[in-house]
């Protein structure tokens, strides 16, 4: 036969503080072990979704905002157009002044582009020294006045500890069309208006398709 445990009306009013404390310390213990696990999630996205150099967004995170925008242009013809934006002769400056200042470079860089983009367009790090905006609901007209301000800003920034040194960036500027059926037919046109500002002699804007001249290069 099994014992039968019984306890004293006694033992059981003595035990109840123990039971109550311990059950509250156990909840407040568990509590704070959740709060923490969504704090560092939250951190953990954050940290996906920022590039650490230039605080910037990351390319992946980049890639979602354009791809949204891309899928809003299809749903509603909604107007938005892409800057891809890359350092003119950038291995030079990591070769003549060493890969710290060509970081600091790029730090610089974003930190002039993010001033430059209004409030809710996405300004991202694409890969080392270049970088890409989209904008939404924004006409071509619209978004070469931001590609000329990134330029000539970028043009008139001075670094403290190198004062002497100089920076240009050619951009490519390119609207979705209906035609891009992914991002990656955007980023193509905007990429190949961006070849043609290497190739026209940098320092420049062009627009896709095919600009017969860069866009306003001496504005
Ligand atoms: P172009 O005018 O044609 O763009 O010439 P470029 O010299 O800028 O050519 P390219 O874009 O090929 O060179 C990019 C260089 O950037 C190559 C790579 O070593 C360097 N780089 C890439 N990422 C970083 C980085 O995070 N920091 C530094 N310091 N250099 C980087
Ligand atoms: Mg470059």
């Amino acid at each position: 036969p099994l014992p039968v445990l019984e306890s004293s009306a006694r033992t059981v009013v003595l035990a109840l503080p123990i039971i109550v404390v311990h059950t509250l310390a156990v909840s407040f213990a568990s509590y704070r072990l959740i709060r923490t696990v969504f704090q560092q999630n939250r951190q953990l996205q954050e940290m996906h979704r920022t590039d650490a150099h230039t605080g910037l967004q990351a390319r992946g995170h980049w890639q979602e905002q354009a791809d949204a925008l891309l899928h809003q242009h299809h749903a509603s013809g909604e107007p938005a157009c892409m800057l891809m934006i890359d350092i003119d002769h950038f291995k030079q400056i990591n070769d003549t002044h060493g890969y710290t200042v060509g970081d600091e470079v790029i730090a610089a860089v974003g930190r002039t582009i993010r001033s430059c983009v209004r409030g809710p367009d996405c300004a991202g790090r694409y890969g080392g020294d270049e970088f890409a905006v989209v904008c939404g609901n924004t006409l071509p007209g619209e978004a070469l006045a931001i590609a000329q301000r990134i330029r000539h800003s970028i043009e008139a920034l001075r670094l403290p500890a190198l004062e002497q040194l100089r920076l240009t960036t050619s951009i490519g500027l390119a609207p979705a069309k209906g035609s891009h059926r992914t991002l990656r037919d955007w980023l193509n046109d905007t990429d190949a208006a961006l070849y043609r500002a290497k190739d026209g002699g940098r320092n420049q804007v062009w627009e896709s398709p095919s600009t017969p001249a860069p866009l306003l290069a001496d504005a």
